[in-house]
């Protein structure tokens, strides 16, 4: 009888003090919440005034007369920083998008070849890749069919992309990869993009998914970023119930890869779903 009775004092203390911390969660969940629909606001709120200060300071800059050269270095300046303002802002307000996304799960997900938009993407760059001296390569020999979400998908593959051609210097090499994997019960997509730039150290490879975090202050300040694109291309690639992993030797380069699996019913639902449509 004693063994039962403690048994159950136990049962009904485990039970009380489960529902208490759910409780004592629930106005941080609340203000989580709140929190994060204020990012997601204010990010678009802000950035109507900042295109109207754009354009102002543009036409200002077209009517300036370049006799003034301290006007005109200001207006440039002016232009610069608002232009950046921008960039931060878009990238919060798709940061405090996908955050929310991941939470309720608001992919919209369909079956689509996925090369096209890579070998777009490529083209996309080729400015970039001549203005900085890079070579590269996009190595996707087949069409690869997956199930996901279309604009985030691609938006991954901008950020490792866009990376590693910012954190590579002059001469060095970005290769773009591609490729599904077939096994019994899933197939397996794979991304990954490697370069020969300026790599991470082990320990800033645990922290760079981190938000606003970035590894060499120094060096990758120069290229404008703002410690955000590793975060959201993490948030998109588990919201795809997938992982994102980096290799990197400090001075010879990086490799980040992308793995989502997905079920071959996944596929066949897709492909009925798009045929009834
Ligand atoms: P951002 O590039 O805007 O700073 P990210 O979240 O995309 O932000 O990356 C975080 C940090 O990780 C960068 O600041 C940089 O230090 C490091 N990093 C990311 N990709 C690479 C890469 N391919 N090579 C070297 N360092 C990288």
């Amino acid at each position: 009888i004693f063994a039962g009775m403690t048994i159950l004092f136990s049962a009904i203390g485990l039970l009380v003090s489960r529902w208490m911390s759910k409780r004592a969660l629930e106005p941080v969940e609340i203000a989580y919440n709140l929190q994060r629909e204020f990012v997601s606001n204010a990010s678009h709120e802000l950035r109507t005034p900042l295109s109207v200060i754009l354009s102002a300071a543009e036409a200002l800059g077209m009517e300036n007369d370049k006799s003034n050269p301290f006007r005109e270095k200001m207006l440039g300046t002016l232009k610069h920083e608002v232009k950046r303002m921008s960039g931060l802002i878009t990238e919060l307000l798709a940061l405090a998008k996908s955050d929310s996304e991941q939470k309720s799960l608001k992919l919209r997900k369909e079956q689509f070849d996925i090369r096209p938009a890579a070998e777009q993407m490529v083209e996309s760059f080729t400015n970039a890749i001549r203005t900085k001296g890079l070579s590269l390569k996009l190595d996707a020999p087949v069409p690869i069919e997956v199930v996901g979400d279309r604009d985030k998908l691609i938006q991954l593959m901008y950020i490792l992309t866009d990376n590693a051609i910012k954190y590579t210097s002059a001469g060095g090499h970005v290769e773009i990869k591609l490729k599904k994997q077939n096994h019994k019960k899933h197939d397996d997509f794979i991304f990954s993009v490697s370069d020969t730039g300026i790599g991470i150290s082990l320990e800033d490879q645990k922290k760079v998914f981190e938000r606003f975090y970035r590894a060499d202050k120094t060096r990758s300040r120069k290229e404008g970023g703002y410690g955000l694109g590793l975060s959201i291309a993490q948030s998109i690639a588990e919201a795809h119930g997938g992982a994102i992993e980096v290799e990197s030797v400090p001075d010879r380069g990086s490799v980040f890869s992308v793995k989502i699996s997905f079920e071959p019913e996944a596929v066949q639902q897709a492909r009925t779903t798009e045929a009834s449509v």
